[in-house]
């Protein structure tokens, strides 16, 4: 009696799935199975900011909030924005979401029509491609290569402009690439997106995960025409919480909520308040920043030094925590090394198949060192 939806039908089956499935399976049979795959935090959530979550579930603060979000929590992102990224959203140009990820999937319900054109860079987050095709809209990759770093070339954006375009998704510091695209690229973007009259979505979840280069938000640009989507999950440990945010133009930020009015209403109240802490306690916040950026910088090190050294050629990321390794001298086909690395050094990555990436996989480094020494002996076992 249930047909699924054309809509439903058109999800892409991930790769990335049966990877998982094959790890939990392995794991079942009792094979030490280390994970690289998954794209969190190692890191526990701040003391403080868990402190604030019971607080707020002590003093019965856990009740329906307003749409987009709790004002105070508004004010604080308001307010980092302006400090931390030089941009200017009113409260009311602010929204509280479910995640980054409910963010993301607002904005785009909120700004694209079917038929509609969507610029991703590529190797791209697997979500991008799928939530834009979900509204209707058409993903178009813009290909970027390992040897420039994952660089994103403003001509190659422009060259794929046709009068359908409406919209570009620019995510610096990259998933899954590591890349960070400097302040006169993305200036050209944004020249680009005025030229051009297109929206700039910019996802900058891992602002706080750079290593040495500079982040700059693109907004500071072209103000009226991006909007700017960050959250707690990846700079405070806080992936299990759900917090996104957005800022923007103010009709665009109604239209969100409008969406999220009929759909989840508010994010948590309880995570809201561990996010306030998170964006107003700014010294015990920025002292967990920096130790784990720290700790991700020498990880960091250690797997590309590592992987390089064993054919497995990468570049070095600036940001994130990721790296994306290219595995032809394992299997030219990045699903069959994906299953070699698994089955026989017993190590699960993550295949470029999603990523828009072909011949590499993708390695999460959020893990400690030893487990990083560990994974790298086992490829080089592999190897050998
Ligand atoms: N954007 C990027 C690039 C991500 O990698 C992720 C999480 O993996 C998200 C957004 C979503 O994060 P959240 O957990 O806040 O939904």
């Amino acid at each position: 009696p249930f047909t699924l939806s054309a809509r439903a039908q058109s999800l892409k089956p991930s790769a990335t799935v049966a990877v998982t499935s094959r790890a939990l399976e392995l794991r079942r049979q009792g094979v030490d199975v280390i994970s690289m795959s998954v794209g969190e935090p190692d890191f526990d959530t701040p003391p403080h900011i868990k402190a604030a979550a019971i607080q707020a579930i002590e003093s019965g603060k856990t009740k329906y909030t307003a749409v987009n979000g709790i004002p105070e929590l508004r004010e604080a992102i308001s307010a980092k924005f302006e400090w931390e990224n030089g941009l200017r959203y009113a409260p009311n140009a602010v929204t509280v979401t479910s995640g980054g990820k409910q963010a993301l999937f607002n904005a785009f319900f909120a700004l694209l029509n079917p038929g509609d054109e969507v610029l991703i860079p590529a190797p791209y987050w697997v979500s991008y491609p799928e939530m834009v095709a979900l509204t209707g809209a058409v993903p178009v990759p813009v290909p970027t290569t390992a040897e420039s770093g994952f660089q994103l070339n403003p001509d190659d954006l422009a060259a794929r402009i046709t009068p359908r375009t409406r919209m570009i998704v620019l995510n610096s510091p990259g998933n899954p690439t590591g890349a960070v695209f400097p302040p006169e690229v993305l200036q050209s973007i944004a020249e680009l997106a005025w030229q051009r009259g297109l929206t700039i979505v910019s996802d900058e979840m891992y602002e706080h995960l750079v290593y040495g280069a500079q982040q700059v938000s693109i907004g500071t640009y072209a103000p009226e025409h991006t909007l700017t989507i960050n959250g707690a999950s990846k700079a405070y440990a806080m992936t299990g919480w759900r917090i996104g945010y957005a800022g923007g133009p103010a009709a665009v930020i109604a239209a969100m909520n409008a969406i999220q009015s009929q759909s989840t209403s508010n994010a948590s109240s309880v995570s809201q308040y561990a996010a306030l802490a998170a964006l107003t306690q700014h010294e015990a916040t920025a002292r967990f920043i920096e130790e784990a950026r720290r700790a991700y910088q020498v990880r960091r090190d250690h797997i590309v030094a590592g992987l390089n050294a064993l054919g497995l050629t990468t570049p070095t990321p600036q940001g994130a925590f990721y790296v994306m390794a290219d595995t032809s001298r394992i299997h030219p086909d990045e699903l069959e090394a994906t299953r070699r690395i698994l089955d026989e050094a017993r190590v699960a990555v993550v295949p470029g198949t999603d990523f828009g990436a072909p011949g590499q996989v993708r390695l999460s480094y959020a893990l400690g060192l030893e487990t990083i020494e560990e994974v790298l002996r086992r490829l080089g076992q592999l190897l050998a």
